[in-house]
């Protein structure tokens, strides 16, 4: 039997295959001057175009390649995660598809596992690259509210980093179903470096976040690291109750010794400004309750269609 390989290289993939063979040939060439055993997981994330085809014709030319495919689009978070539980080396390496990442870097994040014993490398964002100006500010606001909320601060953080076993082992005891591969690699602690990098311009396509999945993802990330957004719902419910007996105490002194009560315009913006913040406050109760609510249900995390990879011949079916 082969022994298991040093390195693994994971990889998510949705709808890449314009880009995937240039980015695969690119990774691999230069991990291959860096170490001799490693191995290369591209986790095909339900993509509709020809990924998985290209990952097929791939295969008997890269022999360090290995291929999940997800039954669906389960996302990037979730494709890490089929990933990480599949990958069977010292170190793990999580990279996006598309080289945004750059590989040249993979080097020098070796070095530092293996010379200066760090558990996690983690490259941090030097400069964002080009985004959309409503990307810029919404991950603004993301990162700072996280920021206050948890104490981690994930702003310039980006998914590419690597992670000792140890830390890949800690990370698969963490069972929950939502999961926010940043914000879990900042919990789990150990010794941590970083190096600094430019986000290279997309290799081709467009980003394959839009608009409505990077809210969800802000959302569910916030939920399952901060309690705090339900403590503010108790701590309004305190102001506004203390506003309420000031002004009902203010109301009836007024109706037993002072002339008629008017206020027709207060009481309607109190009942809109009320109203709106009952409503609010619903709606983070009701996110944590949804989020229990999928943790119960215990489905997995994700399923898998198909693997293929030149160590187990050819591919076999796991659903
Ligand atoms: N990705 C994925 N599933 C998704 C969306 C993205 O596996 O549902 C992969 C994508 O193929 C790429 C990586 O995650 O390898 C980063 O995605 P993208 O480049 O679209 O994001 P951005 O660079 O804009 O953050
Ligand atoms: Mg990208």
């Amino acid at each position: 039997m082969k022994p298991s390989p040093e390195l693994s290289i994971i990889i998510p993939m949705y709808n890449e295959d314009s880009h995937i063979e240039k980015s695969l040939f690119t990774i691999v060439e230069i991990v291959r001057q860096a170490i001799t055993s490693f191995e290369v997981i591209v986790v095909d994330d339900g993509s509709r175009d020809g990924t998985w085809t290209a990952l097929q014709t791939l295969l008997p030319r890269i022999s360090e390649l290995k291929a999940l495919r997800l039954s669906r689009n389960f996302g990037k978070e979730l494709a890490l995660c089929a990933g990480l539980e599949h990958a069977v080396g010292r170190a793990v390496i999580v990279m996006d598809g598309d080289l945004q990442h750059p590989p040249n870097l993979i080097p020098e994040m070796i070095r530092l596992w293996r010379e200066e014993k760090y558990a996690i490398v983690e490259c941090v964002k030097e400069s964002r690259g080009k985004e959309p100006l409503l990307k810029k500010i919404g991950a603004t606001l993301f990162y700072g509210t996280l920021n206050r909320l948890t104490g981690y601060n994930l702003k310039n953080a980006s998914d590419f980093k690597l992670l000792d076993a140890i830390v890949v082992q800690a990370w698969r005891g963490l069972q929950e179903r939502n999961t926010f591969f940043r914000g879990m690699t900042a919990w789990v602690g150990f010794r941590k470096t970083t190096i600094p990098f430019r986000v290279m311009p997309r290799e081709h396509g467009t980003s394959r976040w839009g608009f409505i999945k990077l809210a969800r993802l802000a959302v569910e990330s916030i939920v399952s690291f901060s309690t705090i957004p339900l403590r503010l719902v108790s701590l309004l419910g305190i102001v506004f109750s203390i506003g309420a007996i000031t002004l009902g105490i203010h109301t009836v002194w007024k109706k037993l010794f002072g002339g008629a009560v008017t206020g027709f315009t207060t009481v309607i913006l109190l009942q809109l400004i009320i109203g709106g913040l009952l409503m609010i406050s619903i709606g983070i109760v009701g996110e944590y309750i949804s989020a229990i609510y999928h943790e119960v249900k215990g489905r997995p995390r994700y399923l898998i269609s198909e693997k293929i990879s030149n160590s187990e011949g050819q591919s076999q079916i796991e659903v």
